[in-house]
């Protein structure tokens, strides 16, 4: 028997006739190695430890709740067929000396080799559809200019020469350490404390900055041994809306361009989220609280502002309303600035 089969034909197996299908179940352990949750190596269709263990966070990530049931239908096989494997956080990626002996970019010497130094640096960086070689074009460009705009805490891709210059800002931040990597932001689940709504809804308007992914992950944190672990029925932090991915101009944010922005979705009393106003009676003020507490407390990243309307928070300190004329009533939006050298 294959997942397809339990999709197409609406079937529900027991975890017993799951675990005697040895094509199935060699199928699920490759769809679980794909997922980085189980070592390829071990892949054979036979029951084991690592396979339950793999397919309990599977579910978990998933929210599925088949290991307690024991049943497995049609939901299960769709999840595991179509979720896509998690882009796993990059290492930190050690400083570089990218010796230019002339400026690259829009208006640059543009020397092959320099040229080539940078695109390989941007690549690594996560910068990855300029492509590694020697050509200068518009594409590098607006993707110099785009890591510009970073390195300077702005959310546009606005006021940035798109010319790195051999004693400049630019290169020296290519060079480092703490270069922001490009990335899409995690599925999350309920055990990091958080979930990516734009993954759920297959949407690619999740792409930023590492730095954003690392200051959500760790509030997340936070926020599960401050609120959620003595309030367990409590929502989740739901990220919504980073960058598109390649980052620039978004037709449904006026910011949001750099990677350094990112929405969040209001918790509701009954720990769902989403498609209310904090003015709902459904809006579960202690967890949104807890939220912005523990986004403010993290210190990966400095806090550049926080837009959310709800007036007791803001008068909390812990978020500004714009007089936006509801924009921010259902979700608060976040921006980062960069690390200082
Ligand atoms: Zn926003």
């Amino acid at each position: 028997m294959k997942l397809q089969d339990i999709l197409n034909d609406n079937l529900v197996l027991t975890l017993e006739q799951l675990q005697e299908d040895t094509e199935l179940l060699k199928q699920i352990e490759t769809r679980l190695s794909e997922l980085n949750l189980i070592d390829v190596s071990t892949v054979n269709g036979v029951w084991k430890t690592a396979t339950e263990t793999a397919l309990s966070s599977f579910c978990d990530s998933a929210f599925l709740n088949n290991m307690t049931t024991k049943l497995f239908g049609r939901t299960f096989a769709k999840k595991l067929l179509e979720i896509s494997a998690p882009l796993s956080i990059p290492q930190p990626i050690a400083s570089i000396n990218l010796n230019l002996s002339g400026s690259v970019g829009r208006g640059g010497d543009n020397i092959n080799r320099d040229v080539a130094a940078v695109k390989n640096r941007l690549c690594d960086l996560g910068f990855s559809w300029i492509g590694r070689n020697g050509t200068m074009d518009e594409e590098t460009i607006r993707t110099i200019e785009l890591f510009q705009a970073i390195i300077d805490g702005k959310v546009n891709v606005l006021g940035v020469d798109g010319r790195i210059d051999v004693n400049g800002k630019t290169k020296k931040y290519l060079e480092s350490a703490k270069a922001p990597r490009w990335q899409e932001m995690p599925r999350g689940s309920s055990r990091e404390g958080f979930i990516n709504f734009d993954n759920m809804q297959g949407d690619t308007h999740d792409f930023g900055t590492s730095w954003m992914v690392e200051v959500i992950q760790e509030s997340a944190r936070i926020y599960t041994t401050s609120h959620r672990n003595s309030n367990p029925n409590s929502a989740l932090i739901v990220t919504n809306n980073l960058s598109v991915a390649r980052g620039g101009d978004t037709p449904i944010h006026a910011t949001h361009e750099t990677g350094l922005s990112c929405d969040i979705l209001l918790p509701k009393k009954n720990g769902t989220f989403g498609g209310i106003t904090f003015r709902s009676i459904e809006y579960d003020q202690a967890a949104m609280e807890a939220m912005l507490r523990a986004i403010r407390k993290q210190n990966k990243y400095r806090i550049n502002r926080i837009f959310f309307n709800d007036f007791s928070l803001v008068a909390k300190g812990l978020c500004q309303n714009l007089n936006d004329g509801g924009v921010h009533d259902n979700h608060a939006h976040i921006d980062i600035l960069p690390p200082q050298f």
